[in-house]
C-alpha cells in the first residue's frame, strides 16, 4: 500500500537520468523536467557544460547543492548528485525550489534583522553622542554665562545700595527679579543636565525637618497672601524632628510643588500634608503630599507633565521654563522614592510621593556640634588681610574688588594671568588667595597644585577659595583634590564669599 504512495509523491520531486561517459542521455523518467531521452545531457542546461570538466575526476559521487536551472520557462532550485556506476553515470536532480525558496526567505530575514539590530546599535550611539553632546553644551554654556551674571547681580545690588529716585528704584527692582528669574533657569538647567547625565550625587547629613517646614510655612505663607489663597502646613506628631537626608533637594522637590500649586491655583487653599506611614529598623517612611485648589491636570497628561521643557496651558503670564516636575521627578528618583498625582480638572491636584529618610541618634546630633563651629566663624576681627585675586574678568573683578573692599577688612592685589601667580606670592604675603579656575595660559586648579608642592610652608599653607562658572560636584571634587580648601560657583551670594572668607582667613 505504502509503495503506492511512494510513487506518487516520493518520486515527484526526484528525477533519474542514465547517461554514458560521454554524457549522451540513455534513460530517464520524468518526474518533474521533460527530458528527451535520445539527446545530451547539455541540451536540458547549459549548466551541465561542467560534466565534460567533471567526468574524468568522478570517482565516486559528487553534488552540487543550490542549482538554479530554468527548464521550459519554468524556474527550479535543485541539488544534482552524479553518481559513477558500472553501466554508466546516473545523475539525480532534486528538485528542492519551495525549501530553498522558504530558506531564502529566512536568511533575508535574519539579515535585515541582523541589520536592523546594527542600525539600532547606531541609533543608540548617536542618541548617547547627542545626550552627550548636549549636556557638555550645557555645562560649559552655563559656565559662559554665569560670568556676566555674577557682574549682573552683583552690580545691580551695588546700584541698589547708593542714592536713586523713585523711578531708578522701581527698575533696579524690576532688574532684581529678572535676575533672579535667571538665575533660578540657570540653576533649573544644570540641575537637570546633572540629573540626566548621573552627575548629581546626593548628600547625606542631619537636618531639622521641623525647621524645615517652619521655614516653607513662613515664605509660603507670605506668598499665598499675595495671591490671596490660603497656605497651610499639616505635619503628623509622628514624624521625627531630626532625619539624615539631602535636606536642599528635599526642599527643591517640596518648593517645586508648591510654586507650581501657587502658579495654577486662582482661589482656595494650597496645602503641605505630612504624614508618618511606617518605621523600620532607624528608617522612618512618611508622605508628602502638595494639595492645591487648581485648574486640575487631565490624567491624559499625567505622564507628559513630568518630561522636560513640557508645559501644558501655555499661559502668557506662566514664567515657568517647563522643568520643575521634570526635576522633581529625577530627583526623587535619586532618593529611591516616585512622584504621583492624582487630580481633578477645576477642583485641584494632589502631588505626593513616599519617602525613607534615617533617624540619627539622639546622642550624636551633629547639627548641635556645627551650631557652635558655625559662631565662632562668624567672630570678624578688625585686623585687615591681604587677598590675591586671580581672575580674568573684567567685570568680576569690578565686583569683587567693590565687595570686599566696601567691608573695609582687605587688601587686595589682582593678577589676571595663572602664570603670574607664583611671582605675585614670592614677592608678597597674603592671607588668602581667591582663584578663578579659568585663567589665561595655567589653569587655577595648576596654580593650586603648584602652590600644594612648593618647598615654603608659609606659601604652600596659604588658603584658596576657587570661582567657578562650573557648578558639577565632581568638577567641586577635582579643584579641592587640587588643594583648594573651598570652591564657590558663580554667580555666588556675597555673603557666602566674605563668611567663606572669613573662616579661612
Ligand atoms: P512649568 O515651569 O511650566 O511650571 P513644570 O514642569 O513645573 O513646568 O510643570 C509642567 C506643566 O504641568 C505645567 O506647565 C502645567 O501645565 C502643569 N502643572 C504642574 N503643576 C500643576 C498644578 N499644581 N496644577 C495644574 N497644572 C500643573
Amino acid at each position: 500500500m505504502l509503495k503506492k504512495f511512494q510513487q506518487e509523491y516520493a518520486t515527484k520531486n526526484v528525477q533519474f537520468i542514465l547517461i554514458d561517459f560521454d554524457g549522451a542521455i540513455l534513460e530517464s523518467d520524468q518526474a518533474f523536467l521533460n527530458i528527451n531521452t535520445k539527446g545530451l545531457l547539455v541540451d536540458i542546461h547549459p549548466f551541465f557544460e561542467c560534466f565534460f570538466s567533471i567526468k574524468d575526476m568522478l570517482d565516486d559521487e559528487l553534488i552540487f547543492n543550490c542549482v538554479h536551472l530554468v527548464v521550459d520557462q519554468k524556474e527550479f532550485v535543485t541539488d544534482i548528485k552524479f553518481l559513477k556506476e558500472e553501466e554508466g553515470i546516473l545523475v539525480i536532480i532534486s528538485d528542492y525550489t519551495s525549501h530553498y525558496v522558504a530558506y531564502q526567505a529566512i536568511a533575508q530575514t535574519r539579515n535585515e534583522s541582523i541589520i536592523n539590530g546594527e542600525l539600532i546599535t547606531i541609533k543608540n550611539a548617536e542618541l548617547e553622542e547627542r545626550e552627550r553632546f548636549k549636556n557638555i553644551f550645557i555645562r560649559n554654556f552655563s559656565h559662559e554665562l554665569r560670568n556676566p551674571l555674577t557682574s549682573i547681580i552683583s552690580i545691580t545690588k551695588i546700584i541698589s545700595n547708593t542714592d536713586l529716585t523713585s523711578e531708578q528704584e522701581n527698575m533696579i527692582q524690576f532688574l532684581q527679579e529678572s535676575n533672579a528669574n535667571l538665575k533660578l533657569l540657570l540653576d533649573d538647567i544644570l540641575s537637570i543636565s546633572m540629573i540626566s547625565s548621573g552627575r548629581l550625587k546626593l548628600t547625606e547629613n542631619v537636618f531639622s525637618l521641623s525647621q524645615l517646614f517652619e521655614l516653607i510655612e513662613f515664605t509660603y505663607k507670605t506668598k499665598a497672601a499675595g495671591k490671596g489663597l490660603k497656605l497651610e502646613v499639616k505635619v503628623d506628631k509622628k514624624i521625627p524632628d531630626y532625619v539624615e537626608g539631602d535636606r536642599l533637594r528635599l526642599y527643591q522637590v517640596l518648593t517645586n510643588l508648591l510654586d507650581n500649586a501657587l502658579k495654577y491655583t486662582h482661589e482656595g487653599k494650597i496645602t503641605l500634608n505630612v504624614q508618618f506611614n511606617q518605621k523600620r529598623a532607624n528608617k522612618v517612611n512618611m508622605r508628602f503630599e502638595v494639595l492645591d485648589t487648581g485648574i486640575g491636570i487631565s490624567s491624559d497628561n499625567y505622564d507628559a507633565i513630568f518630561e522636560s521643557f513640557n508645559q501644558l496651558n501655555n499661559l502668557n503670564d506662566n514664567p515657568g521654563s517647563g522643568l520643575g516636575l521634570s526635576i522633581v521627578k529625577g530627583l526623587l528618583n535619586l532618593m529611591g522614592s516616585t512622584i504621583k498625582l492624582t487630580s481633578e480638572m477645576g477642583k485641584g491636584s494632589n502631588f505626593h510621593f513616599d519617602i525613607s529618610l534615617k533617624q540619627p541618634l539622639q546622642t550624636t546630633n551633629p547639627i548641635l556640634k556645627n551650631k557652635k563651629v558655625q559662631k565662632s566663624s562668624k567672630i570678624i576681627s578688625d585686623k585687615k588681610y591681604r587677598i590675591l585675586l586671580a581672575e580674568d574678568d573684567i567685570n568680576v573683578q569690578t565686583v569683587l574688588f567693590k565687595l570686599l573692599l566696601n567691608t573695609g577688612h582687605f587688601y587686595i592685589d589682582l593678577v589676571n594671568d595663572g602664570s603670574l601667580v607664583m611671582e605675585k606670592l614670592i614677592n608678597d604675603e597674603y592671607d588668602l588667595i581667591l582663584m578663578d579656575i579659568n585663567l589665561p595660559n595655567v589653569m587655577g586648579d595648576e596654580v593650586t597644585r603648584l602652590i600644594r608642592d612648593f618647598p615654603f610652608k608659609n606659601i604652600k599653607k596659604i588658603p584658596i577659595i576657587g570661582l567657578t562658572g562650573y557648578s558639577f560636584e565632581d568638577d567641586f571634587a577635582s579643584f579641592k583634590k587640587a588643594g583648594m580648601n573651598a570652591v564657590l560657583s558663580k554667580p555666588f551670594d556675597d555673603q557666602d564669599l566674605i563668611d567663606l572668607i572669613f573662616k579661612y582667613v
